[in-house]
């Protein structure tokens, strides 16, 4: 297993953003994942675990404790004509392009989401009308508080929209098996690569950032639209801003702390409920030390700058 004392973490998160982890363990396959949890666990060490970092906003102050990276677990695995099996660190975009190549349809959704296997499954990853719920056999966990590792069917994983019924800090994912469906590889291969195309015409590539910002609050009501209408785009906190290009993608500028990132989260949020009265919810998770002023923009707020 690869292993660092006093890691920088920024280089694992998409936005760039995130101090120094205590340790960082880079597990080499299942069983050394597996053990390194139990072990953390059983000595009541603090241990995290982090994907692509696509979703992740890092503290800027560090991250106590063991950092766990699965970017090494990435195998894939035919189980049978129809049913794929990924390790948790295995790259969407690999995947989704992976099945296509096989003739299996489901996953042209997935290629432009920077995520892994593992990410996926916790935030129910979802573009272009569908998500991992949809796809999704089952998924193999291992929980850390009853030790044991089990597969659990997809239905008892509680998807909902960008969101499961496992708990990062207490459930790792280990691997996922998709049930895709057998068809024309050059029909699905074109229709992965017209997802990963749109991508790259409305998203602000070149910009470290973290994907959407905050969840859509109403199914008619995109977040970026309100974001948009409210004129969000004007705003910039430090080195962080809110995209020119997509109101809800927040971008680095270059040196942007997650001081800034939260505090700019607030902005968009007061922006949005104080023009329509909207409530708004980050779609990102957050690892590392903040403070309850930080945390705020993923509270139920009684908003300061309320609308009357
Ligand atoms: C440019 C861009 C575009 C994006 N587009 C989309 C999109 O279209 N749709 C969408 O849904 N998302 C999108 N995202 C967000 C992100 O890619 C997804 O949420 C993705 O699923 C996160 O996966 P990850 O591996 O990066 O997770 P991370 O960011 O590393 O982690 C997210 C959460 O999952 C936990 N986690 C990670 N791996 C495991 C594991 N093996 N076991 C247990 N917990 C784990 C982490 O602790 C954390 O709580 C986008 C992001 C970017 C930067």
């Amino acid at each position: 297993m690869e292993e660092a004392l006093k890691a920088p973490l920024s280089k694992f998160s998409t936005i760039k953003i995130g101090g120094e982890a205590d340790r960082l363990c880079q597990p080499q396959n299942v069983d050394e994942l597996v053990n390194l949890v139990d072990h953390l666990q059983e000595t009541g060490e603090p241990w995290s675990i982090v994907g692509g970092g696509s979703n992740l906003l890092i503290s800027s102050r560090g991250v106590r404790g063991t950092v766990i990276r699965t970017a090494f677990l990435k195998d894939i695995k035919s189980i049978s004509a129809e049913t794929l099996e990924a390790a948790s660190g295995t790259r969407l975009p690999h995947l989704a392009k992976y099945a296509a190549q096989m003739g299996l349809a489901g996953l042209e959704f997935a290629v432009g989401i920077p995520g892994t296997v593992g990410g996926a499954v916790i935030m129910n990853a979802g573009a272009h009308g569908s998500c991992i719920a949809n796809v999704l056999e089952s998924a193999l966990v291992y929980d850390s508080q009853a030790g044991d590792i089990k597969t659990i069917p997809a239905p008892e994983l509680g998807f909902v929209y960008r969101n499961c019924n496992l708990d990062p800090s207490r459930h790792v994912v280990v691997s996922a098996k998709f049930k895709l469906t057998p068809g024309s590889s050059e029909e699905i291969s074109a229709k992965t690569q017209a997802n990963e195309d749109y991508r790259w015409r409305t998203q602000p590539i070149g910009w470290p950032n973290l994907g959407s910002t905050f969840k859509n609050p109403l199914p008619d009501k995109s977040a970026g639209f309100l974001l948009d209408q409210s004129g969000a785009k004007e705003l910039k906190i430090g080195n962080a801003a809110v995209s020119s290009l997509h109101a809800n993608f927040v971008i680095n500028l270059g040196g942007a702390t997650s001081e800034e990132v939260t505090a700019l989260l607030g902005e968009m949020k007061n922006s949005v409920f104080n023009t329509f009265e909207i409530e708004m919810t980050p779609e990102w998770k957050t690892m590392g030390d903040f403070s309850d002023i930080e945390l705020a923009a993923w509270k139920k707020s009684t908003n300061q700058n309320q609308a009357i």
